[in-house]
């Protein structure tokens, strides 16, 4: 089964580059340890946290986990490495903003929400069913999996 995840508020770069390669995790930027460990607790989610004091609560003994690092970088090296994920496999199919699985979307229905360059240079479009922002393969992408590559040691 897919692991699902709820970072700390210290994890915010960290979340988002794992919603970048498709994680479920989520975040808020203003929660309360006792939030966060019941929402946890009852959506099976798994805390990511730099906070010992939050792990050492017993509520969260079996469904969190101690990032070391305090650079984002080395702490998706960790995670990635920890839970066995596959970086490229869900590479850009979740919203950024709202944590939610992208919906792929017929071309002739954005014709009126993107630039027209955009439209006819791009054949694939995504939609979020939440906040319904549009995301094409552009090519700030490339620099991405670049750093993405580089972070995580990859060829
Ligand atoms: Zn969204």
């Amino acid at each position: 089964m897919e692991k699902i995840f709820i970072a700390d508020a210290m994890l915010g770069r960290l979340a988002k580059w794992m919603r970048i390669i498709g994680c479920d995790v989520e975040y808020f930027s203003e929660i309360s340890d006792n939030e966060i460990s019941e929402r946890a607790f009852h959506s099976g989610r798994i805390i990511l946290t730099r906070d010992t004091m939050l792990i050492r609560r017993k509520i969260n003994r079996k469904n969190s986990f101690f990032v070391k690092y305090d650079h984002y970088q080395d702490q998706l090296k960790q995670v990635v490495k920890a839970f066995s994920i596959d970086p490229m496999e869900n590479l850009f199919t979740r919203c950024l903003l709202c944590n939610k699985k992208l919906l792929t979307i017929d071309k002739i229905s954005v014709a009126d929400s993107v630039p027209e360059y955009v439209y006819y240079t791009k054949d694939n479009f995504k939609t979020c069913p939440s906040c319904n922002r549009l995301y094409w393969k552009a090519t700030h992408k490339n620099n991405v999996v670049k750093q993405l590559k580089k972070i995580l040691e990859l060829k």
